[in-house]
């Protein structure tokens, strides 16, 4: 990773080529015409409007517009990967040994109480197989972040360097990092104008943006967990089914031997939503302690990435390994391994109120996304990309759908930092919870 080593120079090459022989080239204001008309964008086109932007000679202004024009007209296949490869051409890419192992990693679009992460990173590490690059983000809205959750253990640094990230890489097989500023800059820019100009939600814009950021990490394979369901960004299974075949066709495109599940997201995974709780969850998960749709999906998504059956890898949950890589990783990234057993301490909320069932039944009901919207409100997640979030807070104890409850069981227990957040996330939570009087 010590050099900037674009993933298919031959192509950047004939990209460049192609570019230079545009002479003039359009004019930016153009260029968006073209694209606001329904016309499809060539890679030279797309090249220099990205190029342009990232060296902030096209203004926020006409990339907005662009953007705007792309959410209504959409793109084209080709132009989606063209679009990709210009914003991980923004940046550096990693680089690694000739004689490294496959690299893979995994990718989610993001769930209630989604902390797969935390467990299969060191449990793909601990095949000795292969090597994991995991690049994650923050926490927005809703569905929470790999960051902010190793960051509730002490001490756990999330931005090391590439000199550093590779020597651990060549020590333990994993990290586990953020992005770095020179990682697709151009992604970096262009979602926070999405994120204010009402353009997120495009799908060509969010392909570019996911794939260009995993491709940075010059992967060999990469496993997608796509999500739909009241807690996920794709609300239905054919959304996540169009999803996953438009991150794949990118990822094949660049060389990358690409893998997915579509899962539900309609009630939290696990027992446990925010920062602290998850972490805690997902040691005891290592610890072969693990509940039950938490661990299966792990193991799903670890198999589909390393060709390997679930039931061996179950065994590396079993018998401490992935659990030895995990300490291995926190102790590399400067973590306080002695806090791992005491995350409940550290982060301990104020105040703690249960939800109770309201008769006699079967719970039919436990929706993720108003139990996204609790915990946001109670200080788990942010709002805007600079918040600061509270790692304590949240529900634990979360009772899944299907199990039989007496009249007043508690169905999850919620964590708050004091009076006015929970009084403001309580009917989010009592929207959540259903039970039947079967
Ligand atoms: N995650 C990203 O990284 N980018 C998007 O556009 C959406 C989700």
């Amino acid at each position: 990773m010590s050099t900037s080593t674009p993933q298919n120079p031959s192509t950047v090459n004939e990209a460049n080529s192609e570019l230079s022989t545009l002479n003039p080239q359009p004019s930016i204001s153009s260029l968006i015409e073209r694209k606001r008309d329904g016309h499809e964008l060539t890679q030279p086109q797309i090249n220099h409007l990205i190029r342009q932007y990232t060296a902030g000679t096209l203004p926020d202004y006409q990339m907005a517009a662009l953007a705007m024009a792309i959410y209504f007209r959409g793109m084209t296949p080709a132009e989606t990967g063209h679009l990709t490869r210009a914003m991980l051409q923004s940046g550096r890419v990693l680089s690694y040994p000739p004689d490294a192992p496959p690299r893979v990693d995994k990718h989610s679009t993001g769930g209630i109480g989604d902390k797969v992460s935390l467990i299969l990173a060191p449990l793909l590490a601990a095949t000795g197989n292969v090597w994991v690059p995991m690049i994650s983000g923050r926490g927005l809205g809703i569905t929470g972040g790999t960051l902010d959750k190793l960051e509730s253990i002490p001490g756990f640094d999330t931005r090391l360097g590439e000199p550093a990230a590779l020597a651990q890489l060549q020590r333990i097989g994993l990290f586990m990092i953020g992005q770095t500023d020179d990682i697709c800059p151009a992604d970096r820019a262009l979602y926070a104008l999405r994120d204010v100009t009402g353009t997120v939600p495009s799908p060509p814009l969010i392909i570019s943006s996911i794939m260009s950021k995993k491709l940075a990490e010059n992967l060999d394979r990469l496993v997608l967990d796509v999500k739909f369901g009241s807690g996920a960004f794709m609300k239905t299974r054919a959304e996540a089914k169009a999803l996953a075949a438009g991150l794949t066709a990118v990822g094949e495109q660049m060389g990358v031997a690409m893998s997915h599940l579509l899962t539900p997201m309609d009630e939290p995974l696990g027992h446990t939503v925010g920062n602290a709780l998850e972490v805690i969850e997902a040691i005891e998960t290592l610890q072969g302690r693990g509940p039950a749709d938490l661990v299966e999906l792990t193991l799903a998504l670890a198999a589909r990435v390393t060709g390997n059956a679930p039931g061996t890898l179950r065994v590396l949950l079993e018998n401490g390994r992935a659990w030895e890589k995990f300490i291995a990783l926190v102790e590399a990234q400067g973590g306080d391994t002695t806090a791992l057993g005491r995350l409940a301490d550290i982060h301990r909320a104020s105040l703690f109120q249960d939800i109770p069932a309201p008769h006699d039944g079967v719970v039919t009901r436990m929706d993720a996304g108003h139990i996204g919207r609790a915990c946001l409100t109670l200080g788990a997640g942010r709002q805007t990309t600079d918040a600061a979030i509270d790692p304590a807070v949240g529900c634990s104890a979360i009772v899944k759908v299907g199990t039989r409850v007496t009249r007043g069981q508690p169905l999850l227990l919620i964590h708050a930092r004091d009076e006015p957040t929970l009084r403001a996330a309580l009917p989010h939570f009592e929207q959540a919870v259903s039970v039947s009087f079967k």
